[in-house]
């Protein structure tokens, strides 16, 4: 039976028929005990300065299901987010990437993480005491923690949310906004809240090649984004091409397939623990 009907959630989980509904729920129902399973891990994606430092490098959420095998993020966040999971998965990692960082400190190295933070979690009045708290059991660095949010919660403007951005600025944490120019136009945040990174979304990275427009477009916001002192990272670099466009362009910072895939803990380790590795910015 096609018993099509559509979600009318925030995420607009699409135009959903019988199938897709059922895979909603099973989803729904595997993750609630995603975590007591031990089905979640972390991969870490590096980000690099223009003279090939790691800067930081963004942890992304992991879940292999022992049926379904291994879930997209962009599948099942949203989900979470719809249904009250979200805040424990954003601790979860949280906890996941602090126990890395104070590992990192232990044997002196350097080295930060950007975390990605759900609008739905970050509005919740425990957040900030809850994610402090798990920063600072693991003794880790505030200034080596940033948190990645989506300019849709910060547009969409909840006063609440630019309240927690304020508060975990005050707290020492860098702040990122995300997928930056996906959303409605509106810079005002961009002055008035505490942001320290812009993350110029991969639409773009991939549009510049043989766009002259989008290539001014990308120059414009890393300009403007100079003149607020903010940084920027391009995100999904897959070329040399394009590595090159988003330097020329003003960049600050790269992300992407072509200098790194996401990788295993291990992985990432030993990378970060070679000796080419400097602070960069
Ligand atoms: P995002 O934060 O924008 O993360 C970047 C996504 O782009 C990641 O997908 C990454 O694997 C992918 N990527 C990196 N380089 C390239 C590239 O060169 N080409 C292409 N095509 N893709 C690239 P991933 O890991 O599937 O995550 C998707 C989204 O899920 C993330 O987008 C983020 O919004 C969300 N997400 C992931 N982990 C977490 C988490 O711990 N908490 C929350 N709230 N959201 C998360
Ligand atoms: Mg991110
Ligand atoms: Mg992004
Ligand atoms: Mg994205």
């Amino acid at each position: 039976v096609k018993n099509t009907s559509t979600f009318k959630s925030e995420h607009e989980y699409f135009h959903v028929n019988a199938i897709d509904i059922e895979r909603y729920n099973y989803i729904k129902h595997s993750l609630s005990r995603a975590i007591s399973n031990n089905e979640l891990y972390i991969e870490l994606q590096p980000q690099y300065d223009a003279t090939k430092n790691v800067i930081s490098s963004e942890v992304l959420l992991r879940w292999k299901h022992p049926h379904m095998g291994t879930v997209s993020p962009s599948e099942f966040i949203p989900i979470a987010e719809e249904n009250d999971f979200i805040a424990e998965l954003g601790l979860w990692v949280c906890n996941e990437a602090c126990g890395l960082l104070s590992e990192c400190q232990s044997n002196k190295i350097n080295t930060k993480l950007s975390v990605n933070i759900s609008a739905k979690h970050l509005a919740r009045a425990d957040f900030v005491s809850k994610f402090v708290a798990i920063v600072n059991k693991w003794r880790v660095s505030h200034k080596n923690l940033t948190l990645e949010l989506t300019e849709g919660a910060l547009i969409r403007g909840v006063s609440v949310i630019q309240r927690r951005v304020r508060e975990l600025a005050e707290q020492g944490f860098s702040l990122s906004i995300d997928d930056f120019g996906l959303g409605d136009s509106n810079l005002n945040y961009l002055q008035d809240l505490p942001i320290t990174e812009l993350k110029v979304d991969r639409v773009f990275v991939e549009a510049m090649e043989g766009s002259q427009q989008k290539t001014l477009l990308v120059t414009s916001i890393c300009n403007m984004a100079k003149a607020l002192h903010i940084n920027t990272v391009a995100e999904g670099i897959e070329t040399t091409g394009q590595l090159d466009q988003a330097k020329a362009c003003g960049c600050g910072a790269f992300q992407g397939y072509y200098l790194d895939k996401p990788m295993s803990v291990g992985d990432w380790k030993s990378k970060i623990s070679e000796k080419q590795y400097k602070e960069g910015i």
